[in-house]
């Protein structure tokens, strides 16, 4: 009785709510690679090949695409959101809320499939993290996220495939 109060005063029903492991205390961004994950290596010839112009500068490079230009942002459906680079499963869409940032955004994310990297961009340092298979940029954690996390993964779509249910 009790754990389904506290699961609805946090939203119950969601994938995060339901699985004990996703809802662990703040901050997780210790994070490790999971267990038998391989890394994948490519050469800069064949991302080209396999990502578009714009992908590639994002996933490879460590670009930004504008807030408010990918069809994901508003993405609602049911489904899986996917590394563009190597098909890792990043997150779902019970992960995901509308941060009214323009960047598609998730307070959680599947565990061992993200790696952090802090970085100074923009001079104020920030947290960039990666597929932890193909090591492609995904975009920046920040920690003004809605419970349970606190935490707000700001995503770029292009890096992401949105498979839906
Ligand atoms: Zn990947």
């Amino acid at each position: 009785m009790k754990r389904r109060h506290f699961l609805g005063v946090l939203g119950g029903g969601s994938l995060a709510g339901l699985l004990p492991g996703l809802a662990a205390a703040r901050p997780k961004l210790d994070l490790s690679r999971a267990e038998g994950l391989e890394v994948l290596k490519l050469s800069e010839a064949e991302w080209r090949e396999r990502l578009s112009d714009k992908q590639f500068e994002i996933l490879r490079e460590g670009g930004t695409e504008p807030a408010f230009s990918s069809p994901l942002d508003k993405e609602t459906r049911e489904g899986e959101y996917r590394c563009a680079g190597c098909d890792l499963l990043l997150f779902t869409s019970d992960m995901k809320y509308d941060s009214g940032t323009g960047w598609p955004s998730f307070f959680d994310h599947v565990e061992g499939h993200l790696l952090t990297e802090r970085d100074f961009v923009l001079l104020i340092p920030r947290t960039e993290y990666h597929c932890a298979r193909c090591g492609g940029h995904q975009g920046h954690v920040f920690d003004d996220g809605p419970e349970p996390t606190g935490l707000r993964w700001c995503n770029n779509g292009l890096a992401l495939t949105f498979v839906p249910a």
